[in-house]
C-alpha cells in the first residue's frame, strides 16, 4: 500500500474535491489555496518529481498540462500560473508530480 497522499487520492481512500479525471490524470482543490482558485493536476501515475521523470512519460506530462489548459477554459480563466516545484528547496512537500493551476488573481514575478 502506497503512503503518498497523492496515490491515495487518486485511488481515493483520501477524499478531494475533484474538478478533472481521465484515465492518467486527475486535478482537485488544493487544501491550502494561494490563489482565489487553486488547483493541482497530477498524473495518475506516481512519479516523485520532475527530476526523476524518464522518456516514457513524455506523453503523459503533455497530458497533464493538457488537463490544465482544458481545466482553465471550463472555469472561464483567461490568465493563469501553472507552478511545478521540484525538490525542497523549491518547494516540493508532496514526492508525487504535481502542477499548481493558480488563478483568479493578478501574480507576482519574480515568483520568490
Ligand atoms: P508542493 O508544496 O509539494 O508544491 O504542493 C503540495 C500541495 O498539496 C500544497 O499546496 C498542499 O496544500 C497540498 N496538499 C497537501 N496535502 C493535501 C491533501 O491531502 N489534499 C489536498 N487537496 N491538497 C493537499
Ligand atoms: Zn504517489
Amino acid at each position: 500500500m502506497s503512503e503518498c497522499i497523492f496515490c491515495k487520492i487518486v485511488d481515493k481512500s483520501i477524499s478531494s474535491q475533484i474538478v478533472y479525471e481521465s484515465a492518467d490524470v486527475l486535478a482537485f482543490y488544493d487544501l491550502n489555496p494561494q490563489a482565489p482558485t487553486h488547483i493541482l493536476i497530477i498524473p495518475k501515475k506516481h512519479v516523485p518529481k520532475l527530476s526523476s521523470a524518464s522518456a516514457e512519460d513524455v506523453e503523459l506530462l503533455g497530458k497533464v498540462q493538457i488537463a490544465a489548459r482544458d481545466i482553465a477554459a471550463k472555469l472561464k480563466i483567461d490568465d493563469f500560473r501553472l507552478v511545478l516545484n521540484n525538490g525542497r528547496k523549491a518547494g516540493q512537500s508532496v514526492d508525487h508530480i504535481h502542477y499548481h493551476l493558480l488563478g483568479g488573481r493578478r501574480m507576482n514575478w519574480p515568483p520568490g
